[in-house]
C-alpha cells in the first residue's frame, strides 16, 4: 500500500467509496463524478502506477480484466455495449495514479478522443 495514493486508501477503508464488487484482488465502485448513467472504477487492490505498470504483472491485469466485465455484466451494458477505459499519463487525462479501468454505459457514447 502507498500512504499517499488515494484508490490504495479506500482499499484500506480509509477513504469511503460505493462498492460494488469485490474480488480477492481487485475492487469496483461508482465514481465519484460519473460521465454517464453507469461509471464504475475497477482496480487492483496492490498499487501500480498505470496500465504500463500493470502489464507487467499479467495475473493482476488478467483479474481486472475478469472483474470489470463482471461489472459490465452485473451493470446490465453487455447487450447495449460499454466502453473500458484506461487513461494513462498526461496527455491520457490520468489524474489518480494508481491504476484503474473506467466501465462507462447506460447510454449511447460519442466520439471516443475528445
Ligand atoms: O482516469 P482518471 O485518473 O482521470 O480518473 C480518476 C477518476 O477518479 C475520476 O473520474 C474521478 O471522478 C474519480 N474519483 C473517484 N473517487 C475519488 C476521487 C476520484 O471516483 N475519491
Amino acid at each position: 500500500m502507498d500512504n499517499d495514493c488515494l484508490f490504495c486508501r479506500i482499499v484500506a477503508g480509509e477513504i469511503p467509496a460505493t462498492v460494488v464488487h469485490e474480488t480477492a484482488t481487485t475492487l469496483a465502485f461508482r465514481d465519484i463524478d460519473p460521465k454517464a448513467p453507469v461509471h464504475v472504477l475497477v482496480i487492483p487492490k496492490a498499487h501500480h502506477r498505470d496500465v504500463l505498470a500493470l502489464a507487467g504483472d499479467p495475473a493482476a491485469a488478467a483479474d481486472l480484466l475478469a472483474a470489470s466485465a463482471a461489472v459490465a455484466q452485473a451493470e446490465g451494458l453487455t447487450g447495449d455495449g460499454f466502453r473500458l477505459i484506461f487513461n494513462t499519463g498526461g496527455h491520457g487525462g490520468q489524474e489518480v495514479f494508481h491504476v484503474h479501468a473506467h466501465v462507462v454505459g447506460g447510454r449511447a457514447l460519442g466520439p471516443m478522443v475528445s
